[in-house]
């Protein structure tokens, strides 16, 4: 977080620490984002907020996706500030403020491109009217307008921060007043200087990991912050001809030494890696063979033993530095992004933290 904060150099940065900081654990990562330099957390629904609190973290914390039942009270309560993307969504939060006798904080989004949330262009009149007479009334504050980037091409990206710019400039003419306006996620943040505006909003990149096809990590100067290790359960020699794994989709070309490691896709390593990607074991680098089970995989450590017995360690990634595989190399073998496979982390996997 410091060194992307002096990257942006914004007057304000947002920790996003949604879904469990993406597989991260999100308590210590807010945590440690604060003390980085983080003045914002962002999450998307109201019970990850919640949660934060829970924790003791008093953070100003941002939650900007809910579903029909979403508690409104209970996030005015522990001073949550809401992302509102409908005239709905207004109007049940003033409702709840109401209630409550207490003045909800909010920041409305915008769409600008991506048809997702956000309040469309058509509404933005409306919206903005009926914000600004419930701020006169003290049920809300709009402290933000924000929006987020399809990430689809510089066309593209022009287009909706040009929508975005047309939608802050008619919230203030509606007499809305906000502070804290903010388009950019990572890719954003580090490319496209224009759309930083007050507040950026990091996510892949504050745990260390790249947004883009052409840069690495440490072609941003990032570390990745996720090491996924296990350990070996069992070494076992099997001869030529032994088949591993349910549908025996690798067989020893020669007598071989195989290792067990006791994690599986029910702990996030991705099935579709079965046989097309390596782990680290005693620094050396060997093949995952066969299919990879709900609860454990096989390594190929080849005809000549090297050595390696139960209770080693096994790098499934980390730091390329190391020369561990990445996150990024398991996503590119199982047709998907690095944000997945650290996300798709399962609770099994203990997570242990080296710093704060
Ligand atoms: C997830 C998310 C982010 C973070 O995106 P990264 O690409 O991980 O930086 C930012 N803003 C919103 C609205 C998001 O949903």
């Amino acid at each position: 977080m410091a060194h992307l904060r002096q990257i942006v150099g914004t007057p304000h940065a947002m920790a996003v620490v949604k879904a469990n900081a993406y597989g991260h654990g999100a308590v210590p990562v807010a945590r440690a984002a604060l003390a980085g330099g983080a003045d914002w957390l962002g999450v998307a629904d109201i019970d990850e907020a919640l949660a934060l609190r829970d924790a003791g973290i008093d953070a100003p914390i941002l939650a900007w996706l809910h579903d029909p039942d979403s508690d409104f009270s209970a996030a005015i309560d522990d001073d949550v500030t809401l992302g509102l993307s409908s005239a709905l969504q207004v109007q049940r939060v003033a409702d709840a403020a109401a209630e409550l006798g207490q003045m909800a904080s909010v920041h409305l989004k915008l769409e600008t491109g991506l048809s997702r949330n956000g309040v469309h262009e058509n509404d933005w009149a409306e919206v903005f009217a009926r914000a600004a007479e419930l701020e006169q009334i003290g049920l809300l504050r709009v402290d933000g307008i924000m929006s987020h980037l399809a990430n689809a091409g510089a066309f593209e990206d022009q287009q909706a921060l040009e929508c975005f710019e047309r939608g802050v400039a008619a919230a203030r003419a509606a007499g809305l007043t906000p502070t804290l306006v903010h388009l950019a996620s990572s890719a954003a943040a580090l490319r496209l200087p224009v759309a930083r505006f007050s507040m950026v909003r990091f996510g892949i990149t504050l745990y260390g990991l790249s947004p883009f096809d052409d840069a690495t990590s440490a072609d941003l100067g990032l570390v990745p912050a996720m090491t996924l290790r296990g350990r070996v359960a069992l070494v076992r020699r099997v001869s030529e001809g032994a088949g591993v794994s349910y549908d025996y989709l690798w067989r020893a070309p020669e007598d071989s030494t195989l290792v067990l490691v006791p994690l599986g896709y029910a702990d996030g390593i991705p099935r579709q890696a079965s046989g097309a990607q390596v782990v680290q074991i005693n620094g050396g680098i060997f093949p995952v063979v066969g299919r990879v089970a709900m609860d454990q995989f096989v390594v190929n450590l080849g005809a000549d033993d090297p050595g390696v017995a139960v209770g080693d360690v096994v790098v499934l990634f980390g730091d390329p530095a190391t020369g561990a595989p990445s996150a990024t190399d398991w996503a590119d073998a199982s047709g998907t992004i690095n944000y997945e496979i650290v996300t798709r982390i399962g609770h099994r996997v203990t997570r242990r933290y080296l710093h704060g």
